[in-house]
């Protein structure tokens, strides 16, 4: 098949990376990414670490377009030495599991896109299902092989393949399609590069584990016998018609076994594998298959087509190669029609609901952890105006102002104490504001005479002159009180010289340096200590600080710092060091083992900033696991942003699902493993805590 190869501009190719941020690396060599190992690198390229990368893929390519290309284990492929020119996008952890079923129950398997083949042929042997063991030999991935319909000895993926999880990447969706839709043929499918497989479900059938042990042992030793090992991508053509002679015959007719041209080489051990030296070039390899097919045209008017999923290459290229045109995918297919359409395959696997009682402590224990829950759904009370009975704010008293009302003679005054002057105090409030709002009025006996209004002006005067005095004389007595007070507070007698820090690990010592100078020498009595304790809280690590003074000459610094908790891996591969809420405390180089490590490729944060809320929740999960289990446990992980992982040291995976719920999940498992040993339980699903799902060895 040839890659889409409309050439986007670079113009396209930063906008699309600006879009995606971090999620991208440019430039990425992706030969290495396939078993040929040879071929340039990606313009750009994200391992996508959730469904929710996908989504913003989709809603990049809306605003640009640009090709993509599906990397799975990258055995069928091979990538030109100019590149890719587009994003190529490789499924994270999160694709990779594989739940089997129990004894006794439909024989069903639900396996992650990026799940090996042969792993899951081995693991399905050991769980008894035979079906799968064709698979041993593959070396591609559950996506790979469902877009080719891989398969081998009388097997393909069409045998045994229910339904699978697709995301569309030009629609933004993701559904449930039957097998039916996918149009799978002889190594082909209608999937094209929109359609990204995340997971597959499977039906096998019961069977004898020691019969497919030995199936299995057939098959590896068939492989080893006819196969070659080295750098290559299984059978090169497909073999033209079913029932005649294998594309292998006719070359092997032609006396090509051990054919070379420039690093490219036709395996003397099948003709159909050609072989790139260490080292080697995409060109050689396209140009022996562009000889090998004129040859075989000429000699037996077959064309042979391509298996190999041609990257890179010019269409002349491809085509002279035998790649299938784009064109031969269909169009229009059920596949589209029926996309989100189908219904899903139920694969939970209930077991009775625990009714342990969990232990007065285990539940002590995860209260406190959970008290405050990070996820969202979780103790989060909404509260309305209605509910707020306890609290409603009461009415308000009218505020008591100074504006009052008083009676003079009968008569209504207002009076408002606030604009009395001091030096109204001697005289009555009615005498001062009598003259306030009072009419004018014709009573002669209102009329004060002259002789004792002057009198009255002299009494005023001189109490005037005395108030003044006493206010001069009673502000130089303050500005002394002061300027006493601040000599003492400048003197060395009661300037701090002793600074005693309590709790402080791992937060910056220079920090620390930096505050206790600023704070030395300083009164005692005048000495900034809150600021000097909010620049302490500016560490990542600080949680709070108090600042005791003791008298004359003593600071106690007592901080209390954040606990690491876990840490995780950042995109740029730098441990990110967490608190139990998820805070970063510390960026690292190394991998802090001290700490319990949250697998999945998280977020590049700066120390100080928060992790989103699946990380939160898996900085949760790893702070507050009982110390029942706490031994048992090996790590955490993230697997989408709707996905939390754990895996004990046991090798069992643990499902939590969603970041929800996390104190009834924690109690479901210490309960399972109270009743069973995690060395016989395979996986347990968590995703509803009341039916947890357990896969027993
Ligand atoms: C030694 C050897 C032996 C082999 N034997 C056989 C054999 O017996 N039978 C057989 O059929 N094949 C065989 N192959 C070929 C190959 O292993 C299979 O085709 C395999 O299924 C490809 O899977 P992959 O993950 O490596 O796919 P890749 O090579 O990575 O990709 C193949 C195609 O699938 C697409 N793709 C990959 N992942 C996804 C996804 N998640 N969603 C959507 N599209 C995706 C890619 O875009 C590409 O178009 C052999 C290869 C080797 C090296």
């Amino acid at each position: 098949m040839i890659t889409d190869l409309n050439r986007p501009s670079d113009k396209d190719l930063s906008r699309l990376a600006s879009l995606l941020g971090d999620r991208i690396t440019r430039d990425e060599p992706i030969g290495p990414y396939t078993t040929y190992r040879v071929g340039g690198s990606a313009s750009l390229f994200m391992r996508a670490m959730s469904v929710e990368d996908l989504h913003a893929v989709s809603r990049a390519l809306e605003k640009v377009r640009v090709p993509v290309l599906m990397l799975g284990r990258g055995s069928n492929m091979l990538v030109s030495d100019a590149g890719f020119r587009g994003l190529a996008i490789a499924l994270g952890p999160f694709a990779e599991q594989i739940l089997l079923p129990q004894p006794g129950q439909e024989p069903v398997l639900s396996v992650g896109a990026m799940a090996s083949l042969p792993i899951v042929a081995r693991q399905s042997v050991a769980a008894g299902l035979r079906g799968f063991e064709w698979a041993v030999g593959v070396p591609g991935s559950i996506g790979g092989a469902v877009r080719m319909n891989a398969g081998g000895h009388g097997a393909d993926m069409i045998a045994s393949l229910l339904s699978v999880r697709l995301f569309h990447l030009q629609r933004n969706i993701e559904a449930n399609v039957s097998a039916a839709n996918l149009g799978l043929r002889f190594r082909a499918s209608d999937l094209g590069d929109e359609h990204v497989v995340l997971a597959a479900t499977l039906r096998l059938a019961w069977g004898d584990k020691a019969e497919g042990e030995s199936r299995i042992a057939e098959i590896v030793k068939w492989r080893r016998d006819h196969q070659p090992g080295g750098q290559n991508a299984g059978s090169v053509f497909v073999n033209p018609v079913s029932g005649a002679s294998s594309a292998g015959a006719l070359i092997d007719n032609l006396g090509l076994r051990g054919y070379r041209i420039g690093t490219a080489v036709i395996s003397e051990k099948h003709a159909n594998f050609f072989q790139a030296d260490e080292g080697g070039n995409a060109d050689d390899v396209v140009e022996l298959m562009t000889f090998v097919r004129q040859r075989v045209s000429e000699a037996h008017g077959i064309e042979l087509r391509s298996e190999i999923r041609l990257v890179g290459f010019s269409s002349v290229v491809a085509a002279d190669a035998g790649a299938q045109t784009s064109t031969e995918r269909r169009r229009d297919t059920q596949l589209e029609a029926a996309f989100g359409s189908s219904n899903t395959t139920d694969l939970s696997i209930p077991i009775p609901s625990y009714s342990e009682q969990l232990s007065e402590d285990v539940l002590a224990e995860l209260a406190d952890a959970f008290e405050g829950d990070a996820t969202p759904t979780m103790n989060l009370k909404v509260v309305r105006p209605a509910d707020t009975s306890g609290d409603t704010p009461q009415p308000e008293e009218p505020s008591t102002t100074s504006l009052t009302l008083k009676t003079n003679n009968g008569r209504v005054v207002i009076v408002d104490d606030d604009l009395r002057l001091p030096i109204d105090v001697d005289n009555p409030i009615d005498e001062q504001t009598s003259s306030v709002n009072v009419a004018p009025t014709s009573d002669p006996s209102n009329v004060i005479p002259e002789s004792r209004l002057s009198s009255r002006r002299n009494q005023i005067a001189q109490k005037l002159n005395a108030n003044r005095r006493r206010l001069v004389r009673g502000v130089f007595a303050v500005i002394g009180v002061l300027a006493l007070v601040l000599g003492v507070l400048a003197s060395p007698i009661i300037g701090v010289r002793t600074i005693q820090i309590e709790g402080a690990r791992y937060m910056s010592a220079d920090l620390l340096i930096a505050v206790e100078k600023s704070l030395n020498g300083k009164s005692i009595l005048t000495v900034d200590t809150n600021s000097a304790a909010r620049r302490l809280e500016g560490d990542p690590w600080v949680e709070s600080v108090r600042i005791k003074q003791f008298f004359p000459t003593r600071l106690v610094i007592e901080i209390v710092e954040r606990k690491p908790i876990a840490f995780y891996v950042g995109v740029d591969n730098r441990s990110r060091v967490v608190d139990a809420q998820g805070r970063v405390l510390a960026v690292e180089t190394g991998q802090p083992t001290q700490y319990l490590q949250i697998t999945g490729v998280g977020p590049n944060l700066a120390p100080g900033a928060s992790a989103g809320t699946v990380y939160k929740a898996a900085a949760q999960l790893a702070g507050g696991l009982p110390e029942e289990i706490e031994d048992k446990v090996l790590n955490v992980g993230v697997g989408g942003p709707n996905q939390l992982l754990m895996t004990l040291r046991s090798g069992t995976l643990i499902n939590f699902g969603p970041p929800n719920e996390l104190q009834n999940k924690l109690v479901s498992l210490v309960v399972l493993l109270r009743r069973q040993d995690p060395r016989q339980i395979i996986s347990i699903d968590l995703t509803d805590p009341r039916t947890p799902t357990v896969k027993s060895k």
